[in-house]
């Protein structure tokens, strides 16, 4: 089961991270760079960089887009951001089910749902994160984990709606532990969400999907996840901090084992 059509995307996560400053400077610096890139560059800003990194990146190939974002249209739910205001200041796509909105902000299966919803109605591209804990590992629930959350965070989208939205799988113990999984881990968990994604939508939905591990890539690894047929894409958090890491990562190809 395998598809050379999916172009790989490699999405930045700079989480909290960057003043206006930092971000334009930094996109400036990046598009000369990526010119011959084999993957599409998404980059992940806080919400204050957003517009003016999506003017930076308007004549590029360099896509901008939020971290988080509310379920609700609008109202009265103060510090909170709608996609409305994501897409007005120019994203183009959502991170949503980050492990650590999960884990420190409580956010359950069930509201990233409500969320996923509104993005795609809102034309914004969801990347869903999601992952299992160490304990859960341990225990053997890997799979049974991931399953729950595909199911309550997919719910009943449309297979059109599916095939756009990119899945990021994210061990939660890998991230920024320095600890990634072995490549093989990923490809299997990969090869499970694909898998499982046919069974509800098709398997030429399943083949249209991206999915990107992310947790502690490094540029010098980046090359053996993209080497496994169902990895398309990375998640990446420090390492698209720094543009030399991140172009780094982003040429993948070019970089030895
Ligand atoms: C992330 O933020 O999604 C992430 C994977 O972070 P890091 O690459 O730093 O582990």
């Amino acid at each position: 089961m395998t598809s050379t059509n999916r172009t790989p995307v490699i999405t930045g996560n700079w989480k909290m991270y960057k003043t206006i400053e930092e971000a334009v400077s930094f996109v400036k610096g990046l598009i000369p760079l990526i010119q011959d890139a084999p993957a599409k560059v998404y980059i992940a800003v806080p919400y204050t960089a957003i517009r003016p990194a999506a003017d930076e990146a308007q004549d590029s190939s360099i896509v901008i887009g939020a971290q988080n974002m509310n379920d609700a249209t609008e109202g009265a739910f103060t510090g909170e951001i709608a996609a409305k205001m994501l897409t007005d200041a120019g994203a183009k796509f959502v991170i949503l089910g980050h492990s650590e909105r999960r884990r420190l902000f409580n956010e359950t299966n069930a509201f990233i749902h409500r969320k996923l919803e509104k993005a795609l109605s809102e034309g914004l591209q969801p990347i869903l994160c999601i992952g299992e804990t160490a304990q859960e590992r341990k225990e053997g629930k890997t799979e049974e984990v991931l399953k729950q959350q595909l199911e309550e965070s997919l719910g009943s989208i449309r297979g059109d709606q599916m095939a756009t939205t990119i899945l990021a799988y994210e061990p939660v113990w890998a991230i920024g532990s320095g600890q990634p999984a072995l490549p093989e881990e990923a490809q299997a968990m990969h090869h499970f969400c694909r898998h499982w994604i046919s069974e509800k939508w098709g398997e030429e939905v399943a083949q249209q999907v991206i999915i990107q591990y992310g947790g502690s890539v490094q540029p010098k690894h980046a090359k053996n996840y993209m080497d496994q047929p169902d990895v398309d894409g990375l998640l990446v958090g420090g390492a698209s901090l720094t543009l030399e890491s991140f172009n780094q990562t982003i040429h993948y190809s070019s970089l030895g084992n």
